[in-house]
């Protein structure tokens, strides 16, 4: 009888070590495979193409007090677009990264724009961010305004105008604006949403000192890439 019941007790305690040893390989075998499934298959990246309109021999508007270029202003908006989409997750893909056209020789406008659209293609991004700066006439007009060329681009235009109406331009300008629509070439790439953020009027001085500071363009450029995330999650 007392060899029945050690018997018995030794068998209770192996099944108890068997069951416990079970349960630790499981957890940790669910452990691992969540972090596996983080290491090797994380969510993919959005890739945000950046245009910095202009650029070489292709200036662009100037400014009316300091005569600055265009396609200056523009290269750095981009850059800090790109910066804050890189540290927001994103992948980001410039179409210039330097003052230099994006052809070499002579310039040329129609081989510039092909360059552009050559970029967005390879890069194969979730949308596209025209950077431009402009110019007008009445040298009164103020403020940020956004154009956009297809359908597949509409909802997002009008979601970053609608946020920098609240943001940039109706702190500053008091009134808002309604997204252009229009027939331009770098906002043309079929079922990827394009636009293009004219940032600041370089023909009013106001906006023209505003855009040379770097901190209007850290804010500019954040309250875009805030748009930019915004619609991509509500459009998943
Ligand atoms: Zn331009």
């Amino acid at each position: 009888m007392f060899k029945v019941i050690k018997l018995k007790r030794i068998l209770i305690v192996l099944v108890a070590l068997v069951l416990a040893a079970a349960v630790i390989v499981a957890v940790v075998l669910s452990v691992r495979g969540g972090s596996a499934e983080n290491a090797f298959s994380p969510l993919p990246k959005r890739t945000i193409v950046i245009d910095a309109g202009h650029g070489g021999q292709d200036p662009g508007v100037t400014g009316i007090r300091t005569g600055v270029k265009e396609s200056d202003l523009n290269l750095m908006t981009a850059r800090v677009l790109s910066e804050i989409f890189l540290s927001a997750g994103y992948r980001a893909v410039q179409t210039r990264y330097d003052e230099e056209s994006t052809v070499e020789g002579a310039f040329d406008k129609t081989a510039d724009m092909a360059a552009r659209r050559e970029v967005i293609r390879n890069a194969a991004p979730d949308a596209v961010i025209s950077i431009h700066m402009n110019k007008y006439e009445d040298t009164s007009r103020r403020g940020v305004q956004v154009f956009y060329t297809t359908e597949a681009s509409r909802e997002l235009a009008l979601n970053i105008q609608k946020h920098l109406n609240q943001t940039m331009n109706m702190p500053t300008l008091g009134k808002e604006f309604d997204p252009i629509h229009g027939d331009y070439y770098i906002a043309d790439n079929g079922d990827i949403p394009s636009v293009i953020v004219e940032c600041a009027f370089l023909s009013n001085p106001i906006d023209e000192s505003l855009i040379l500071s770097a901190d209007y363009r850290l804010r500019l450029a954040s309250e875009i890439e805030v748009a930019v995330a915004r619609h991509l999650k509500a459009s998943v």
